[in-house]
């Protein structure tokens, strides 16, 4: 950089800015939304597990959907609401409903939608409603001395193009939509939809906590990736994948990393943490800079296949929890950091609840 003059630099930046951007959008379009972390509902009983409170809650009679005067926000052509413990009127627990609904954000309510211009962006209705993608990961993911230049590029895309952060992505206020509904529910005394609309404000607040959620691969690799486009956007979506169905594969096998990494993560204090929302933004950008160290795990440990253009799924049938000392148990560990993180940021989530509705 010495040797070019301040407008050299300008111009420079300018060129890098327009190509960053150009293949960030480009990713954004191609990268197909896929639910976060693999089932809510499994992980979700497990985090659960410490939360004493709930045993109050034990009894709790199934009511009707009630709520067409507040819930008004348009919901998928194909959603049909189930009541999976069984017909209102009969009974069940908050341990249930929150295990049995952390999964439905996905059962078709977000999807074939047309929320806005930019859904195309994040691979159509659902995925705008469960992602939050952000160029504010310009920043992160470089050396020290890089940052600052990155720092320095976005601060001149704000002055020559008046662009701040972009978002792509509605899932904070998805989140808190759902907790503000089960306060109304509440207000009623309808336990049943106090818990049923918490769980929905979880599913959000969960899948922002999937690193893949905030940014589709580490920035190194966009900028590498200019030239050949195609491959780029395939290793990126079959590295969210795998990730997702292996995450799920050691859920269900108990490994002790991750069933540690839910049971244990302590909450946040809710003085800092102070909405739904927060907790999805703060996810958000948590998350970007551990996608730069999932990548290059996730190559050594499903092999190159992962790193290909074409659809490619790694075979979970013959896997077992990791021995120590080996690639996939440095894996583990990098994975229960985001892991606990969806444990803690649920974990908030109730106190929030508590303490707005005195549960
Ligand atoms: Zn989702």
């Amino acid at each position: 950089m010495g040797t070019l003059d301040k407008g050299g630099v300008m111009k420079r930046n300018r060129k890098l800015l327009c190509a960053a951007l150009v293949v960030a959008l480009a990713l954004f379009c191609l990268v197909s939304p896929v639910d976060a972390w693999n089932s809510h509902g499994a992980c979700t009983k497990i985090i659960i597990s410490d939360q004493e409170w709930l045993k109050a809650y034990d009894t709790i009679t199934i009511t009707p959907w009630t709520y067409e005067d507040v819930d008004t926000a348009t919901i998928g052509p194909n959603f049909v609401v189930q009541y999976i413990e069984g017909k209102p009127g009969t009974v069940t627990s908050a341990s249930a409903i929150l295990t049995n609904y952390a999964d439905e954000p996905d059962w078709k309510m977000d999807q074939d939608l047309k929320l806005s211009p930019f859904q195309a962006l994040t691979g159509g209705s659902q995925g705008w409603r469960h992602q939050y993608y952000g160029l504010g990961w310009l920043r992160f993911g470089v050396a020290p001395s890089r940052a600052q230049y990155f720092f320095d590029l976005a601060g001149k895309a704000r002055q020559y193009y008046g662009l701040g952060w972009l978002r792509f992505g509605v899932a904070p206020s998805r989140a808190q939509y759902f907790f503000d509904l089960a306060g109304k529910a509440r207000e009623k005394g309808d336990l049943y939809w106090t818990f049923r609309y918490l769980a929905r404000a979880m599913h959000y607040v969960q899948d922002t906590t999937q690193p893949y959620h905030g940014v589709p691969a580490p920035v190194g690799l966009i900028f590498k990736g200019i030239g050949n486009f195609g491959a780029l956007m395939g290793s990126a979506t079959n590295h969210h994948y795998n990730l997702e169905e292996y995450q799920g594969a050691m859920v269900a096998r108990s490994s002790p990393v991750f069933v540690t990494a839910l049971q244990n993560a302590p909450p946040l204090d809710i003085a800092t943490a102070t909405s739904p929302s927060w907790l999805c933004r703060h996810a958000a950008y948590l998350g970007r800079p551990v996608v730069r160290e999932l990548w290059p795990l996730e190559t050594t440990f499903f092999g190159d296949s992962v790193n290909g253009k074409d659809s490619w799924l790694f075979d979970t049938s013959t896997v077992h929890v990791a021995d120590s000392g080996t690639v996939q148990a440095t894996y583990d560990l990098e994975i229960s950091t985001p892991l606990g993180r969806m444990s803690s940021y649920t974990k908030t989530l109730f106190l929030l609840a508590r303490a707005a509705y005195g549960l």
